[in-house]
This record gives structure tokens, C-alpha cells and sequence, in this order.
């Protein structure tokens, strides 16, 4: 069985996000670019059903700048077999994504298709949700374990208020929560391997998605400075503050 993983090229996590003097967007000249967190533990989880027996092939793909083939390198390093780029300078929308991600998965034909829960940089987190609707297939969200049996997947996912089991008949689309693994590092003698692995270039355009944003942003802000915190020095004390300045007892 084939696994599909989609893995997005964002700002690093650990970068200290800077919005534009205009307000148009954030700051990415010269920013660091990473794969988005979730979709490294999107691809740590196929690389362990390859290595459990449950898959025989893993393919990254990445929708975005010519820039993304570092993200998919990354991915061929922890251990992926190959890779697709769908190239493409536009910011591209969850829906456009699902469409090109529907597109890919219809000439790839996987059993299964692990998505991060949402990309850190829009937070939309629908691009999964909108593929399996768009292939007419089932959906797990926010994955904490994966099994394959008798080719359905059983999916503990972590919902408000603990834990739901679900089983789904493959394919599937499946969504990565933080609690699925901890991801591997790409060892060195890894990452210069992966630098012959194959890697296939797309555009949009060899799909007929039109990738033009529907969406308009109107302005990014800073979030407000947090005040100060103040140390208390009893719980009476802690109790009165709560009564009177935070009136929240
Ligand atoms: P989102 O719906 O934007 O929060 O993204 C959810 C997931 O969809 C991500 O964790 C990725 O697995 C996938 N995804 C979103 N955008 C892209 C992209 N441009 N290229 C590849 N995968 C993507």
C-alpha cells in the first residue's frame, strides 16, 4: 500500500513572527522556513507503518515556491521514497490545495493519506477535511494512533473530551495530531542520500485548478503586549486580587 503524505513549507516555529510595516501579511523575506510541525509527524507516522509492514512506498508532495523542494528533501531524508512538487508563487487556499492534493491522489491511487492537522501559518486546519470530501472517501481528524488491519484503519482521535475510536475502510484520509509520535531526525549520511532520491516537478496548471486566492486579507496585526504579572505574597492575598482586580471570584 501506497501513503501519500502532503507536507507544507511554513515559517519555522521557532521564529518570532513580524508583521509587514503595511500590515499586508507577515514578514517572510529572509525569515527561516521549516516543514510545518504537523506534517513531520504525518510523515514519521507513514515511515513506521512502512517499517511495520503496513505500507510498501511513502510519497511526500508539497504545493508552493520552488523553494518547497527543500521541505520535500527534508521529508526524503527522515526517509520517504519520493517526492512531488507542485510548483506554484501564489498563496495557495485550503480548497485550491484539496483540489491539487485531489488531483495528485487520483494519478498516485494511495490506500491512505496522512495530512497534519492544520498548517501553522493559516491555522485553517480544512485542507484534510476538504480532500476526503472532494474523493469521496473517509476522514479521521486528529489522530493520537493509527492501526492497519484487514484493510480498514482504526483511529483513536483526540476530541474535546478524550478519546474517540473510529474505523474506516482504506483509502482514507487520516489528520495528524501533535500526541501521534515524536518525529524522527534526518541523519546526515540520510540527507545526502535523499539528495538522489526522485523528485517529480508539477505546476498548477497541469492539474486545470485555477489557484486564484478567494479570499482578500484586509489586515494583519500584532497581538496586544500581555501586562506584566505581579508575585503575590500569600493566598489571601491571591484571593483579594482575584475578588478585586481580576473580578473573576
Ligand atoms: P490547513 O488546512 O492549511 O491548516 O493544512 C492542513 C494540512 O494540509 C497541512 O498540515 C498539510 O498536511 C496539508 N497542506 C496544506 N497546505 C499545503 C501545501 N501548500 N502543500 C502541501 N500540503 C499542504
Amino acid at each position: 500500500m501506497k501513503i501519500l503524505v502532503p507536507v507544507k513549507r511554513v515559517v519555522d516555529y521557532n521564529v518570532k513572527i513580524r508583521v509587514k510595516p503595511d500590515g499586508s501579511g507577515v514578514e517572510l523575506a529572509n525569515v527561516k522556513m521549516a516543514m510545518n510541525p504537523f506534517d513531520e509527524i504525518a510523515v514519521e507516522e507513514a515511515l513506521r507503518l512502512k517499517e511495520g509492514g503496513e505500507a510498501t512506498e511513502v510519497v511526500v508532495v508539497s504545493i508552493g515556491p520552488a523553494k518547497a523542494e527543500e521541505t520535500l528533501r527534508t521529508a526524503l531524508a527522515m526517509g520517504a521514497d519520493r517526492a512531488i512538487l507542485v510548483e506554484t508563487d501564489d498563496s495557495v487556499e485550503p480548497l485550491a490545495v484539496a483540489k491539487l492534493l485531489k488531483g495528485v491522489a487520483e494519478t498516485e491511487v494511495p490506500g491512505l493519506i496522512i495530512l497534519g492537522k492544520q498548517a501553522i501559518d493559516d491555522d485553517s486546519n480544512q485542507t484534510g477535511q476538504m480532500l476526503a470530501a472532494l474523493l469521496n472517501i473517509g476522514q479521521a481528524t486528529y489522530a493520537s494512533n493509527i492501526e492497519i488491519a484487514n484493510g480498514q484503519v482504526t483511529v483513536i482521535r483526540e476530541v474535546d473530551g478524550g478519546l474517540q475510536t473510529i474505523s474506516l475502510k482504506l483509502p482514507a484520509v487520516v489528520t495528524a495530531d501533535l500526541r501521534l509520535n515524536e518525529p524522527r531526525y534526518a541523519s546526515l549520511p540520510n540527507i545526502m542520500k535523499a539528495k538522489k532520491k526522485p523528485l517529480e516537478k508539477k505546476t498548477s496548471g497541469d492539474f486545470g485548478i485555477d489557484t486564484t486566492p478567494r479570499l482578500k486579507t484586509l489586515k494583519t496585526e500584532e497581538p496586544l503586549g500581555r501586562k506584566a504579572g505581579v508575585k503575590v505574597g500569600s493566598v489571601a492575598e491571591l484571593v483579594l486580587k482575584l475578588k478585586t482586580e481580576a473580578g473573576v471570584l
